[in-house]
C-alpha cells in the first residue's frame, strides 16, 4: 500500500513539472485530467451512456467523444449537465482509485488542478499545494498555451484563490523562483515522504 499524496495547485502553477520531477525521483503519479480522458475514451461504458443520451452528434469522425459538441449540448441544459456528471464523477473517482491502489512505489501522487474543489483530498493522506502569485501564475500560462489574459483569468476565477489552498495544504511548494529552486523543495520532499512511508509501512506491520 503507497502512501498517497494529493498534488494541486492552480492554472500554470507548476503541477506537470512537479509531477515530473518526483516521478524521476522514482516516485509515480495518477493524473486525474488524464483518467478523466481515459472514462470516456472509445470502447467505454460511458462514451456509450453519453451517445446513447445525446445521439452519434457528440462522436468525432474517429470515434472519439467530441468534447466540443458536448459542451455546447450542457451548456444551457443544467439537468443533462447534472446527468452527465452524475456518469462521469463516480467513474472517474473508481478509475483513479485503481490505478492509485495498483501503484508500487512508496508513495504515489494524484495530480488534480480541482484536487480541493471536487473533494479529492478525501482520497489521500497528505495534500501537497505549489503556491505561486497570481502575476507570475498568469505570464507562466500564458507564455505556455499561447491563450489570452482573459482566458486564464476567467479559469483562475473557477479555481480556489491562493489562501483557500494554502489553508488545506499539509505541505507547501513554493514556485515563485526558479527552477533549479523548485527542484531543490521536490528532493527534500521526496526524502520526507519516504520517510513518512516507511513509517505507514512500519505501523501496518
Ligand atoms: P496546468 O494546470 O495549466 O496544466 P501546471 O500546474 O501543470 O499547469 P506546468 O505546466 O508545470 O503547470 O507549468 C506551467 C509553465 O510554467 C510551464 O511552461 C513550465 O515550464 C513553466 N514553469 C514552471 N515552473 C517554473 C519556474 N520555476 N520558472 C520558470 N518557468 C516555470
Amino acid at each position: 500500500l503507497s502512501l498517497l499524496i494529493g498534488l494541486t495547485g492552480g492554472i500554470g502553477s507548476g503541477k506537470s513539472t512537479v509531477a515530473d520531477q518526483f516521478a524521476k525521483l522514482g516516485a509515480s503519479y495518477v493524473d486525474a485530467d488524464m483518467v478523466a480522458r481515459e472514462v470516456v475514451a472509445p470502447g467505454t461504458s460511458c462514451l456509450a451512456a453519453i451517445e446513447a443520451k445525446f445521439g452519434s452528434v457528440i462522436l468525432q469522425q474517429d470515434g472519439q467523444l467530441d468534447r466540443a459538441a458536448l459542451r455546447q449540448l450542457i451548456f444551457q441544459d443544467l439537468s443533462a449537465k447534472q446527468w452527465l456528471e452524475s456518469l462521469l464523477h463516480p467513474a472517474i473517482r473508481q478509475q483513479m482509485l485503481q490505478q492509485l491502489r495498483n501503484s508500487q512505489t512508496p508513495y504515489t501522487l494524484l495530480v488534480a488542478p480541482l484536487l480541493l474543489e471536487n473533494g479529492l483530498d478525501k482520497l489521500v493522506q497528505r495534500v501537497l499545494v505549489i503556491d505561486v502569485s497570481e502575476e507570475t501564475q498568469l505570464l507562466r500560462a500564458i507564455k505556455r498555451d499561447q491563450n489570452s489574459a482573459e482566458q486564464i483569468k476567467a479559469i483562475m476565477a473557477a479555481q480556489f484563490s491562493r489562501q483557500q489552498r494554502l489553508a488545506l495544504a499539509d505541505d507547501v511548494i513554493d514556485n515563485n523562483g526558479t527552477t533549479n529552486e523548485l527542484l531543490q523543495q521536490v528532493a527534500h520532499l521526496h526524502e520526507k515522504y519516504l520517510e513518512l512511508s516507511g513509517k505507514i509501512r512500519h505501523k501496518e506491520q
